[in-house]
C-alpha cells in the first residue's frame, strides 16, 4: 500500500504482538510491511474485542496527552482516508457529520487534526453552536475483518490464546492488550469505561451527529444506524441495560427526530481501556500499545507508526525519548 511510513532504520525481529483489537492489529499490519516476522496472541478474537463496538468515528474522545492524541489522529485521518479511497471493501468511508454545541464554542483542541471544520448554522432544536467536518467512519466488523486479511496476506498469524503474563520467546513483545494491561502490564491506572450502544435500522440517514456535551451520537453505516451512548466509569458489566437503552434512545431522537420509530435491531456494550495517558513506550524487549479510552480506531495508525520506530531501534520518531507519551 501507498501509506507505509518510510526512512526509518529497520533490524528485522521475530514480534509477538498480544492483542487483537483494532490497536494490536494495525500494529501488526505496520510490523509486518517494515519486514518483521509477527505473530499475534489475543485472548478474545477482533469480533469479540472491544473494538467490535466501536462506532467508530474518527474523533479524539477520551484519551490523553492532548499533544500526542492530535498527532497520532492526525497521522490515522490520513491513512483512513486513503483506505477509504483506495479499499471499498475495508469497511471505511470518509462522511461529513456535526459535532453539537448548547453554547458558543471556540475551535476543538484537536483542530489541526482535520483538514477542514466549519462552523454550522443549521442546527438542531435546542442547539446554539456546531462544527461540520468529514471524517473516517469505520464499520468495525468489516474492518476488522480487513485489517485480519492483512495480517495474513502479509504472512502473519493470529492465534487465540488466553496469556497470564507477557509471552516470551520473541525478539520484541508489544503489548496492545487493552483493559488486559492491568494483568499483562501490572498496571491499574487502566480502567473500565463501559459504552452501551443501540444499532437501529437504516432510515436513508447519510451523516453523522455528535453532542458535544455528553456521549451521545449517531452513526450511520451501510445497513444499520449506530446509536450511542453511556459513559460509565469502572463499570465492568458487558450486559445492555434496558434503562440505558431507553435514555440512549431519546437522547439520540432528541438529537436527530428522524430516528423516531427506527426499530432497534440489537444492542452491545463495551469497555473502553481508559488511562490518565495513553502507555506508549519500550521498557527493554517490551513495547506497551494501550489505553486508548475511547479512541482506538482515531489513534491507530499514528500509535502503530510509533510501535515500529520503538521495535526497530528503541527510539521515537523523531528522537522522542521513550516513555515521553506515558503521563
Ligand atoms: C461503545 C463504544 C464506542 C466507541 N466508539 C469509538 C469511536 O467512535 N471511535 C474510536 O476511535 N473509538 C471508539 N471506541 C473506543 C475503542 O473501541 C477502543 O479505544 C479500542 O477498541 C481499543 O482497542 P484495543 O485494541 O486497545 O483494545 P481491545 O479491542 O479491547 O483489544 C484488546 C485485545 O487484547 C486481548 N487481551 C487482553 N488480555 C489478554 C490476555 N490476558 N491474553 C491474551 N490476550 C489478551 C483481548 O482479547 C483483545 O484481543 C468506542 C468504545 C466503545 C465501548
Amino acid at each position: 500500500m501507498g501509506y507505509a511510513p518510510v526512512g526509518q532504520t529497520l533490524r528485522m525481529s521475530r514480534v509477538i504482538v498480544v492483542g487483537a483489537g483494532v490497536v494490536g492489529l494495525t500494529c501488526a499490519v505496520r510490523l509486518l510491511e517494515a519486514g518483521h516476522r509477527v505473530d499475534v496472541f489475543a485472548r478474545d478474537l477482533p469480533l469479540e474485542s472491544t473494538s467490535a463496538v466501536a462506532a467508530a468515528l474518527w474523533y479524539p474522545y477520551r484519551a490523553l496527552p492532548q499533544d500526542r492524541v492530535t498527532s497520532w489522529s492526525a497521522t490515522t485521518y490520513a491513512v483512513l482516508d486513503a483506505i477509504a479511497d483506495t479499499d471499498p471493501d475495508s469497511g471505511v468511508r470518509m462522511l461529513e457529520g456535526t459535532e453539537v454545541f448548547t453554547r458558543r464554542q471556540g475551535e476543538p483542541w484537536w483542530r489541526s487534526a482535520v483538514p477542514a471544520l466549519d462552523r454550522e448554522t443549521a442546527l438542531p432544536a435546542g442547539y446554539s453552536d456546531g462544527w461540520t467536518f468529514t471524517t473516517p467512519v469505520a464499520d468495525m466488523p468489516v474492518y476488522l475483518r480487513w485489517l485480519v486479511g492483512r495480517v495474513e496476506e502479509l504472512g502473519g498469524t493470529l492465534t487465540r490464546l488466553n496469556l497470564r503474563a507477557l509471552p516470551e520467546g520473541a525478539d520484541v513483545v508489544v503489548n496492545c492488550s487493552g483493559l488486559g494491561a492491568r494483568l499483562l502490564g501490572s498496571d491499574r491506572t487502566v480502567v473500565p469505561v463501559r459504552g452501551q450502544v443501540l444499532y437501529l435500522e437504516q432510515v436513508g440517514l447519510d451523516r453523522w451527529w455528535l453532542d458535544g456535551a455528553g456521549p451521545t451520537y449517531v452513526v450511520p453505516r451501510a445497513h444499520d444506524i449506530v446509536v450511542g451512548g453511556s459513559d460509565e466509569e469502572g463499570e465492568w458489566s458487558r450486559t445492555p441495560s434496558p434503562e440505558s437503552a431507553t435514555d440512549i434512545l431519546e437522547r439520540a431522537t432528541r438529537l436527530v427526530p428522524a430516528l423516531r420509530g427506527a426499530k432497534v435491531l440489537r444492542q452491545k456494550v463495551g469497555l473502553r481501556p481508559v488511562r490518565p495517558a495513553v502507555r506508549l513506550e519500550r521498557t527493554g524487549d517490551v513495547v506497551h500499545c494501550y489505553g486508548h479510552g475511547g479512541a482506538g480506531v482515531t489513534l491507530s495508525w499514528g500509535c502503530a507508526d510509533e510501535v515500529v520506530a520503538l521495535v526497530a531501534n528503541g527510539a521515537a520518531p523523531g528522537g522522542a525519548a521513550p516513555g515521553g507519551a506515558d503521563g
